[in-house]
């Protein structure tokens, strides 16, 4: 966390956004407070308007003096994420907006809403490193990492529209999962940090429990043991996407520096220090990883590594433009399915939601809207 006061004046560098309350712990936001001319305890009251109120408007803010109210509040929570448009589909209960960072890059959140919970899906990166070759993202490379502030702001804006109704009444954003664009591990320290606001209780956080939230990762291992340390209980979620090293190395290429057996071991790690279910991800790709044998040595190797303790989400693969690959036929999904069961382990097949509307899995790519 940086306490350099002029950082919150100085105009941004392309690429660094302005510096926002969520960026700054408690000391750096009195300090950034006396700066802009205000009494230190003002920090507090910002804190309560954002996490709390989940506004960033000045007007909103009553209890602050009216001379120099909108100065103040555009210093400490200036605007991060503008709305480009927002488009809707499965009769309103899917919603992806597209947002334009300070120095124009694009990013995506797509807000879903089930009977029973409401979840918004989140990016921690502009683009994508991990060059996963059916992932849209993946296909454009890393823009930047974003900052904690572009993180929470996903979350603060997707809360009040659903809190105003966005979705067709008032409704409570329930579930946070960081499956938009990026690799999450790869942008560690800014989304530990702001999974803390997320789930830090009002009106100092946004008070959306740690439990409520998923992290999904290719399997940066030393990340995954940095997680288990922290003792935040986060959902974690593996994209496993094969039982075998030499397919994964060419579906998730950064299988050569991790292998499958130090994820799960890492994943292993984690699981005992939370007790929490391990989440694993595989994306049913036609002909390439959807064979019965997998399906049997996926299973029989998550019985033998986790028994109970995890739950395979089958994705049918999203096409993304240009890649010949497909989703499996239904039948051979079916047999996918019963086949990891067979071997005691739970497997469900996730839902397609926001297809139509290039906002499901994998479709997540801003730079080519
Ligand atoms: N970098 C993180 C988050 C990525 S998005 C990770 O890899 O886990 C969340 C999930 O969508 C990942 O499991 C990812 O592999 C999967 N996914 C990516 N492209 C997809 C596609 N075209 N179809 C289905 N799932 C896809």
């Amino acid at each position: 966390m940086t306490k350099s006061l002029p950082l919150v004046f100085t105009a941004p560098r392309r690429g660094k956004p302005p510096t926002h309350l969520a960026d700054l712990d408690e000391q750096g936001r009195r300090n950034a407070v006396q700066a802009a001319g205000q009494p230190p305890f003002r920090a507090d009251q910002l804190t309560r308007h954002y996490y709390g109120g989940l506004t960033r408007s000045a007007q909103d803010m009553t209890d602050l003096p009216a001379a120099g109210r909108q100065e103040f509040v555009d210093a400490l929570l200036p605007e991060l994420l503008t709305e480009v448009r927002s488009i809707a589909c499965d009769d309103g209960d899917t919603r992806k907006t597209l947002w334009r960072a300070h120095d124009g890059t694009l990013i995506e959140s797509v807000l879903m809403r089930y009977p029973e919970r409401v979840t918004l899906c989140v990016s921690s990166q502009a683009g994508c490193g991990m060059a996963c070759p059916f992932c849209a993202t993946g296909q454009g490379g890393l823009q930047r990492n974003l900052s904690v502030g572009e993180i929470v702001e996903q979350v603060r804006l997707a809360a009040a529209s659903t809190r105003d109704g966005v979705l067709g009444g008032p409704g409570r954003l329930s579930n946070i999962v960081f499956m938009g664009m990026g690799e999450p591990m790869a942008n560690y320290p800014r989304v530990i940090e702001a999974v803390r606001q997320i789930s830090a209780p009002g009106p100092h956080g946004i008070g959306i429990s740690a439990r409520s939230i998923t992290v999904s990762t290719v399997g940066l291992v030393p990340a995954i043991d940095k997680l288990t340390a922290e003792k935040i209980p986060v959902r974690l979620a593996v994209s496993l996407h094969c039982p075998d090293d030499e397919l994964r190395n060419t579906l998730v290429p950064i299988n050569d520096r991790w292998n499958i057996g130090e994820v799960l071991a890492a994943a292993r790690r984690y699981v005992d220090a939370t007790g929490r279910r391990l989440s694993i991800e595989y994306a049913l790709i036609r002909d390439i990883n959807d064979q019965p044998w997998r399906a049997d040595m996926l299973g029989a190797l998550l019985q033998r590594e986790f028994g109970p303790l995890v739950h395979v989400n089958l994705i049918p693969l999203n096409p993304t433009p240009g890649s010949e690959w497909d989703a499996s036929p239904k039948p051979v999904e079916e047999e996918f399915v019963r086949r990891v069961r067979a071997q005691g382990v739970t497997c469900t097949v996730r839902d397609t939601r926001g297809q139509e509307i290039a906002a499901a899995c994998g479709q997540l790519a801003a730079a080519e809207v």
